[in-house]
């Protein structure tokens, strides 16, 4: 403790078990304490306490906001979390190069308000963009509305410098177009703070489109929704964004944030196009009759700015709202191939019926992500029980050939169902590639792989702490 205190400042190191409370847990439903938490300032200091982790062998968690919906941030083994808070500088916004630089811990909204004072945009956009930080977003690949069209994180990352597990510090990419040597940028992204600590970023910007639409498109039901979503994909205008909103959270919407949509709605789809005023004109009339043509039963456009902008907050914060309904919700991140998606959603409602769960969709459907959320009540109802109708969703979605995760990542929620999906030797090449970064398995364990590491123990906690204490907070 002395050590980490000598490193970053007495004020930026807990450890009492008040102070760890709040370290316990992020927005996914696993908990644990970490040992202690430092707060460094810089790289040299995320540097030093790495480098004294590793001499005392001790694990350590990378954390940015804490949003992380899969467990990602949660500290097992004896570990200590590394929290991002106080490296949340823009380093530089070069225009001329259309690239932003910052530290991990800059919320992404931010990078989004500075590139466009300066007439360009960051396109990931997920949904928690107003606090989830840029270091979280690289650690999970997150993707967001806008991934539709402009690719997730892993798209917009040109470079990392990152403190490796020994304490080292390494960059990998950067500004060239194309750097000799492995492309370990990719790897990186995406790879839940078990590589190491991210503590710069080199991230592209993109020029401002110079028209927007935003259409609000009403169907009966979700089906004739999900079908109109393939066929503007197929017809072959792919647009910025597309999500589809379910009845239930029509209504939460409605309540929460005076969006005047219709209530009795079955479903209803977000379209967004950008492009050159030339583009989006053509594209509107073509994405307008697809949508008619596929059961709109009322096509709207945004007629203002803030029309807009009101509609993309309350998809954004749409996720909160939904604890009007249940105080407690399970959010699901499978993929499936979009046009599997009709029929997955029936299967997926046929679950949440047969277990009595309320389920509200909300989604990215453009690029086949499936977000229903089981809405519970902990005090009353038993959280296994919500994990397994849980595993009945995710075992649809991998049949219709989809994927684990689209963008919460795997982290310590979903790693026991990575053999669903992968061979025994696709795994154990992940372990090697993981190994070579940190051959000590000390950052960030037990979360990606499934099977006997160290937080092995932690749904066990989870189940008999709902238990013994009848609620979830
Ligand atoms: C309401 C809500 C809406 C959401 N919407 C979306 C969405 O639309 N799209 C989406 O993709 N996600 C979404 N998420 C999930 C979450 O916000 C993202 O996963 C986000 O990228 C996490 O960022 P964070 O700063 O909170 O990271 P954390 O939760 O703190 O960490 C996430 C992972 O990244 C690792 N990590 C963090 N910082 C570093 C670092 N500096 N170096 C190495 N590893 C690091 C952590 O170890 C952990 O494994 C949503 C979450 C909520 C609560």
């Amino acid at each position: 403790m002395r050590q980490l205190q000598e490193i970053c400042g007495d004020d930026n190191v807990f450890w009492r078990a008040e102070d760890l409370l709040v370290w316990e847990y992020d927005a996914g439903f696993d908990r644990h304490p970490p040992s202690a938490v430092a707060v460094p300032g810089s790289t040299a200091e995320v540097a030093a306490v790495v480098k004294a982790a590793h001499d005392a062998g001790t694990a350590i968690v990378p954390r940015g906001a804490g949003t992380g919906l899969s467990g990602g941030t949660i500290a097992c083994a004896g570990a200590i979390v590394v929290s991002t808070a106080r490296l949340r500088r823009i380093v530089a916004i070069d225009a001329a190069a259309r690239m932003a630089v910052v530290e991990p811990g800059v919320p992404n909204v931010a990078v989004s308000a500075a590139a466009r004072e300066v007439g360009l945009f960051f396109a990931p956009d997920p949904a928690s963009q107003r606090i989830s930080t840029i270091g979280g977003n690289v650690g999970t690949n997150a993707g967001g509305p806008h991934a539709l069209r402009y690719g997730s994180m892993v798209n917009h990352v040109l470079g990392i410098e990152m403190v490796l597990p020994n304490g080292e510090i390494a960059r990998f990419g950067g500004t060239a177009a194309d750097l000799p040597g492995y492309d370990c940028v990719p790897l990186i992204v995406g790879s839940e703070g078990t590589l190491g600590i991210i503590t710069k970023i080199w991230l592209r910007l993109l020029p401002l489109p110079e028209d927007i639409r935003t259409f609000v498109a009403i169907f009966p039901d979700i089906d004739r929704g999900a079908r109109a979503a393939s066929a503007i994909i197929a017809g072959g205008v792919v647009p910025a964004a597309m999500e589809m909103l379910d009845n239930v959270t029509i209504g939460t919407l409605n309540a929460a944030f005076d969006v005047h949509l219709p209530p009795d709605a079955g479903s209803l789809l977000l379209v967004e196009i950008e492009g050159l005023h030339e583009e989006t004109e053509d594209w509107a009339a073509s994405i307008e009759r697809l949508l008619r043509k596929n059961g709109a039963t009322d096509v709207r456009s945004a007629a203002s700015a803030a029309e807009r902008e009101l509609l993309w907050k309350a998809r954004k914060l749409g996720y909160a709202a939904l604890a009007r309904i249940k105080p407690n919700n399970y959010l699901h991140d499978a993929v499936v191939p979009r046009t599997r998606m009709p029929e997955v959603l029936k299967q997926v409602n046929a679950i949440a019926e047969r277990y009595g769960y309320v389920i509200a969709n909300m989604f990215h459907i453009g690029d086949g992500n499936l977000h229903p959320v089981l809405l519970f009540d902990a005090r009353t109802e038993p959280i296994d029980r919500v994990m397994e109708a849980s595993a009945e969703i995710l075992k649809v979605a991998i049949d219709a050939g989809g994927a684990l995760t689209g963008e919460h990542g795997i982290g310590l929620e979903k790693n026991h169902f990575m053999p669903w999906v992968f061979t025994a030797e696709d795994l154990d090449a992940m372990r090697r590639a993981r190994d070579s970064f940190d051959p000590d398995g000390t950052m960030n364990p037990g979360k990606i792989f499934p099977g006997g590491e160290a937080c092995a123990d932690i749904p066990t906690e989870r189940t008999k702490r709902v238990l013994a204490e009848g609620m979830w907070v």
